[in-house]
């Protein structure tokens, strides 16, 4: 499967911090390889840089980023969540699964360019709702959750369990 990128736009860091933190960390439990968020914000970056480090895998992230930029270079489909998009489950079936996708998910009021420039504007049921929400449901559905179980060779790995809490860290 492509790879995924998300980029999170109107990210606001006093008000935004916990949501773009879990929009962060969701991308990343479904597989995404990395977020940017148009806003710089180095707690963020050095927060999600430490889930990755104790968790595991590559994932990246940079703020300071505007999605202009983040798309230029982006050799790809780009899919904008939004509640006035086609159903996601037509949309699905429809993004090609060998190009890398890049997923825009809003804070607030998106520019209507986005809306223009991307590939696929995609909804999540047409009641407006979370980013978190839209976003984990839609890489569900894109990648069918594959991902969610995945060895990323962590110093910590959590094993699943039906009761209780198993941890296994690594030895040096
Ligand atoms: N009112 C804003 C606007 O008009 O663009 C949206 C605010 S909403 C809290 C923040 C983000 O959540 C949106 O930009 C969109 O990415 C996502 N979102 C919320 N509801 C959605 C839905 N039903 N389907 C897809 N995405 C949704």
């Amino acid at each position: 499967m492509a790879d995924i990128w998300i980029m999170r736009i109107g990210h606001r860091p006093e008000r935004d911090k916990r949501v773009t933190t879990h929009v962060a960390l969701a991308a990343r439990a479904l597989g995404a390889k990395g977020i940017y968020v148009d806003t710089e914000d180095l707690v963020l970056e050095e927060n999600i840089r430490s889930v990755v480090s104790r968790f595991g895998g590559d994932y990246t992230i940079k703020t300071g980023v505007s999605w202009n930029q983040a798309i230029k270079n982006f050799n790809g489909k780009v899919v904008h969540l939004t509640m006035y998009g086609q159903r996601a489950d037509e949309a699905v079936a429809k993004i090609p699964k060998d190009e890398d996708i890049m997923v825009i998910v809003g804070a607030e009021k998106v520019p209507a360019e986005v809306y223009q420039r991307a590939d696929f504007n995609v909804s999540v049921g047409n009641q407006p709702h979370s980013e978190i929400a839209a976003m984990a449901i839609f890489l569900y559905e894109f990648t069918g959750g594959v991902h969610l179980y995945e060895d990323r060779g962590g110093e910590m790995t959590v094993i699943p369990n039906e009761r209780g809490k198993t941890v296994v860290h690594k030895q040096e």
